[in-house]
C-alpha cells in the first residue's frame, strides 16, 4: 500500500512537473511569437520608412527636374521672343514700307515720336496696355539715356521702338548726310543698352521735322543713299493730333484727324509723347476709340519689318 502509494505519488510529481514544463515550453514558444513578431514588424516598418524617404527624395529630385525643365523651357521661350523681336529689313519689309499708306483693309499704326519722358509715356504705356493695342515709338537717343527703363518696359510690353536720331537739334542731325546716319547709329546704341539686346535694331527711321521740305531737304535726300546702305528704311505719317503745332484738346486733336483718316485705309499718326505732351496721353483713349468706331485695326511696325 505505502509503495502502492509511493508510486501515485511519484506519477502525479511527474505530472506535475510535466505541466510546469509543458506551461515553461509554451511560455518560450509565445515569446520567441512575439518577439519574431516584433522583428518582422520594426523590420517592414523600417523598410516603409526606407521605402517612403527614397520616394521623398525621388520626389525632390523631380521636383528640381521639373523646375529645371520649366527654367530652361521660359528661358528658351525668352530667347525665342527675342529673337521675334528682332526685326529684319528684307524686301518683303521694304515692299511693306513702299505701300505703307495703301491696305485691302482698314488698319491704323499709332506712332509717337521725341520720348520717352517720365511724366507722358508711362501714361500713353499704361492706355495702350488696358486697351490691349502695340504701338511704335520713334525714340530719341538723348531721352533713351535719361529714361532708360521706361524704353526697356515699352519694348517688353511689345511696342516697336524705332529711331529719331539722337539730339532732334536740326543743325546737328543735318550738318551733312552723314551725321543722319551718326544720330541714327548714337540713338542705336542708346536703344540697346536701355532695352539690354545688343542685336536689336529697328532698321526703321523717322527724320525729324519728317522727310520732306525745309531747310535742310537736300541733307535729307542725300542721306536716304546712305540709310539704304545700312539697311534702314524711313516713315513720315499721313494723319496727326498736330499735339506739336498748337493743339491742346481732345476735340482739337480729333477734328485734326478727321481732315486725313477717313481719306485713308491705311494710317499712320502722328503724336509725340515729349514731357510736355500730357493732352495727348489725356486724348489717348478717345483717339483710340475714333479709330475703334470706324473699323480700323490697330498694328505697330512688327507686322511691316519683320
Ligand atoms: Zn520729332
Amino acid at each position: 500500500m505505502i509503495n502502492i502509494g509511493g508510486t501515485m505519488d511519484l506519477i502525479s510529481i511527474r505530472r506535475k512537473y510535466n505541466n510546469i514544463r509543458n506551461i515553461i515550453i509554451a511560455s518560450f514558444i509565445f515569446v520567441l511569437f512575439i518577439v519574431i513578431m516584433l522583428i518582422i514588424t520594426e523590420q517592414i516598418k523600417k523598410n516603409n520608412y526606407e521605402k517612403i524617404y527614397l520616394s521623398y527624395v525621388n520626389q525632390c529630385i523631380q521636383a528640381d527636374e521639373l523646375k529645371q525643365k520649366k527654367a530652361e523651357e521660359e528661358e528658351a521661350a525668352r530667347q525665342e521672343a527675342l529673337k521675334a523681336k528682332l526685326p529684319e529689313l528684307t524686301d518683303e519689309g521694304k515692299n511693306n514700307i513702299a505701300n505703307i499708306y495703301h491696305s485691302d483693309t482698314k488698319r491704323v499704326f499709332l506712332t509717337f515720336d521725341d520720348g520717352p519722358s517720365s511724366s507722358v509715356t508711362p501714361l500713353i504705356l499704361d492706355t495702350l496696355k488696358q486697351e490691349n493695342i502695340k504701338a511704335t515709338f520713334f525714340v530719341l537717343g538723348s531721352r533713351v539715356e535719361l529714361n532708360p527703363e521706361i524704353t526697356k518696359r515699352a519694348y517688353e510690353e511689345g511696342h516697336y521702338i524705332a529711331s529719331h536720331g539722337y539730339s532732334h537739334v536740326y543743325s546737328q542731325i543735318y550738318a551733312s548726310p552723314q551725321s543722319v546716319i551718326d544720330e541714327y547709329n548714337k540713338s542705336l546704341t542708346a536703344i540697346r543698352n536701355a532695352i539690354g539686346v545688343q542685336e536689336y535694331n529697328p532698321h526703321l527711321f523717322r527724320y525729324p521735322g519728317g522727310f520732306s521740305g525745309g531747310k535742310y531737304a537736300n541733307i535729307k535726300k542725300q542721306s536716304v543713299q546712305l540709310l539704304d546702305a545700312n539697311n534702314i528704311a524711313h516713315v513720315d505719317w499721313n494723319a496727326l493730333t498736330s499735339d506739336a503745332a498748337g493743339c491742346t484738346t481732345t476735340e482739337q486733336f480729333l477734328a485734326e484727324l478727321e481732315k486725313t483718316v477717313p481719306k485713308h485705309n491705311s494710317v499712320v499718326v502722328l503724336m509725340h509723347d515729349a514731357g510736355s505732351k500730357k493732352a495727348t496721353a489725356e486724348a489717348l483713349p478717345t483717339i483710340i476709340s475714333y479709330f475703334r468706331d470706324r473699323g480700323y485695326e490697330f498694328e505697330n511696325f512688327y507686322s511691316i519689318i519683320k
